[in-house]
Order: structure tokens, then sequence, then C-alpha cells
């Protein structure tokens, strides 16, 4: 398969011309059309020569991703379904921060990224890991996810949150070769602070990104404040268990000024209980971390409930009145399989591509 245009950096594409015996500038002028002006085939790119176009078209194709499926509609969560060069598929969901009351555009964008075909991490709740992991996403899939995401809404995106399908840091370096493409100031140059990566807890990791120069946020997968709990539904704290994972983001906390922001899915009789709320509020304060709390989101397969509105707003307060900064979000876009990874599970499961996942509980 001929590589795509978008997983190039500068260096990599001016080093490519370079050996065509084309000066340096073409491959400036190649990653104008690709990001800023955002052409669809190389035969748009006008100002370079027409061999060089028919020898880019020959080896290279400009986009990696064939947009297959739109759920949901301008200014609600939209979520865009992408086949990829082998046949498998790829999920990217649009979400605005202010959904308009009014009929008005809603004023900031985000989009949530995939970064693999499933998840090797087989967390109990999760539709990513249920049919296991597949292959990881190159840097081409993944900037182009963005790139996709601005084509196919006319709009910018401006706030990225790698929580989608996969788990990131298991692919770090296409990771972070995607998010130099999607920084710098020839690719979409957005600000790194714009950025963040969700991780389940993968402790060498979350060192190696607190040690990177760039301000990229982090987001923790907790979904438990004790071993016990964590262990039941999450096999990566096996690994790595709550005191290697907090002895990490006091590394993070020492090497950073951003603050973290911890993940709690809430799900009824597995982890809602109050008392989790209350060690929760203990590590979050020591941590100065944030808190998303998210009622669980049903998940074709599974048996798992998310808690009365009633239980989610009294763990939130416990939070609260311990003086942390909490939020609920009882979000509508489960209506449309926002919990990512459930639209591209429904149509490979619909090609015989993977089987009906079975019931985990
Ligand atoms: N692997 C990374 C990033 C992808 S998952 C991670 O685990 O952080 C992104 C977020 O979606 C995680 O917080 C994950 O726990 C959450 N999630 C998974 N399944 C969910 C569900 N059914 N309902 C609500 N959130 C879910
Ligand atoms: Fe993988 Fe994250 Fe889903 Fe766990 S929650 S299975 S780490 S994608």
């Amino acid at each position: 398969m001929r590589p795509a245009l978008t997983g190039f950096s500068k260096d990599e594409l001016t080093a490519l011309v370079q050996e065509w015996d084309q000066p340096p500038f073409r491959a400036g002028q190649i990653l104008d059309w690709i990001w800023k002006k955002k052409v669809g085939a190389i035969e748009e790119m006008t100002n370079l020569p027409a061999a060089l176009r028919d020898k880019l078209a020959a080896e290279y194709r400009p986009h990696a991703l064939e947009h297959t499926h739109t759920q949901g509609s301008a200014d609600t969560t939209r979520k865009f379904l992408f086949k990829l060069h082998d046949g498998r598929y790829v999920e990217s969901v649009l979400i605005p921060a202010n959904p308009a009351l009014y009929g008005e555009k809603s004023d900031r964008r985000t989009l949530c990224v995939s970064s693999q075909v499933g998840c090797a991490y087989g967390c109990k709740f999760c539709a990513s890991g249920l049919a296991g992991f597949s292959r990881n996403l190159d840097p081409s899939e993944i900037a182009g996810q963005v790139l996709a995401a601005e084509r196919l809404s006319g709009e910018r995106v401006d706030n990225l949150v790698f929580m989608g399908m996969g788990e990131p840091f298991a692919n770090f370096d296409h990771l972070m070769a995607a998010i130099e493409i999607i920084t710098a100031e020839w690719g979409l140059h957005l600000g790194a602070r714009h950025l963040t990566i969700s991780t389940s807890g993968l402790v060498p990791r979350i060192r190696d990104l607190a040690d990177h120069p760039q301000q990229i946020r982090l987001a923790i997968s907790l979904h438990g404040a004790t071993d016990e709990v964590r262990n039941k539904i999450m096999p990566v704290n096996k690994k790595w268990n709550t005191a290697a994972l907090f002895e990490a983001l006091d590394y993070w906390n020492s090497r950073k000024k951003q603050h973290l922001t911890l993940e709690y899915i809430l799900i009824q009789d597995v982890n809602d209980d109050l008392e989790q709320a209350r060690i929760l509020a203990g590590h979050a304060r020591r941590l100065t971390a944030k808190v998303n709390l998210i009622p669980y989101n049903k998940v074709e397969g599974l048996d798992w409930v998310r808690p009365s509105e009633t239980r989610c707003k009294a763990f939130r307060d416990i939070l609260k009145n311990a003086g942390v900064s909490a939020t609920l979000r009882l979000e509508k876009g489960h209506d449309i399989d926002a919990a990512c990874g459930q639209l591209r599970l429904k149509q490979e499961t619909e090609e015989g591509i993977i089987e009906a996942p079975v019931k985990a509980r």
C-alpha cells in the first residue's frame, strides 16, 4: 500500500523531495496543500511541476482514511467512521463544547481521536477492548483523523482528546509523531495545551510524557480509588497498581504545571460505593487533580448499568465537599453510541471481520 502524505514530518518530506532532485521548498508547498488548503487529491497541488505530481501520485496517497459513515449532525455530537487501507475501521467523535441552544453555531469543537484498532488492555466495561487488539494506527492515520474531521465538517477543531479507540501510550512513537504533525506550524498548528492524552495507567509512558518538552495534558482513566476495585475491572492494574500509578503522577506534578484529570466512570455496584468517593477525594486533593465523573454508557454485549442520577450526584458531592473540582457529565452523546469503539464494533461485526463480542459478565 502506498504510504499517505499525512504521515510525513517536514524533515521527512524534505529528504524525500531532495532524493528526487527537487528543491527543499517543494516539501513546504506539499504540506501547505495537505494541511492548510486541505486538498483531496495530489493533482490539485497546482504549483508543483506536473512530473513531480505524477511521481508523488504514483508512490503516495494524499490521505490515509476513507470516510464511510457519519452519525449525528452539525451542532450535535457527530461520529465519523473511517475505513483503513486494510479494510479495518476506526472512529472519531466531534463534540461541540457549547451545543447551540437557538440554532447558532457552537464556538468550540473537541475531537476524540483513536490511536489503535481495538485495544489489548481489556477493561471490562469498554467496547474498544471487547474484541481484543488488532493493530496500531500509524501517524498518517492518527493525524489524518483531525484533518478528515475538519474537511468533513468544514470547521476548525480546537481541542483534541486521545480518548477514542485504543491505548495511546501503547502506541507511543506513532502517537508522538502524529502530535508533532498536529502541533507543527506547517501542520495543523494546534497548541499542545489543547491536546489531552488519556491513559489507563501505563506508568513508564506517564513518566516519558512528563519529561517531554511540550505542554500536553494528561488524563488518567482511574475508575476505582483502590486496588481492590481497580483490579476487578482494569487488568492493567495488576501490572501497575495504584501505588505505582500515584507515584508516577507525583512525578508528573513535579515536572508539569498542568493539572491532571482523573476520569471515573460510574458503574452501579462496581465502583459507585460512596466510600470510593471519599478515598478518591483524598487522592485528587493530594494530586491537585480535577475529577471527571462519567455515568457508564451502555455497551452492547455488556451487562453493566449506570447508577441512578441521585447516586451520581451524591458521589460528586462528596468530592465537591472535600474541596475537589469535580464535574459530572450527564452527557447526551450515548444516544449515538458516543462511547468510542462502538460504531466500529458494529461495522466490523456486520462485515464478519470480528466475532460478535461475548458477554464478559
Ligand atoms: N485507553 C485510554 C483511552 C481510550 S478510552 C484510556 O483508557 O484512558 C477513553 C475513555 O473512555 C476512558 O476513560 C474509558 O475508560 C472510557 N470508556 C470506555 N468505555 C466506556 C463506557 N462504556 N462508558 C463510558 N466511558 C467509557
Ligand atoms: Fe483500552 Fe482504554 Fe478501553 Fe481500557 S478503557 S480497554 S485501556 S481503550
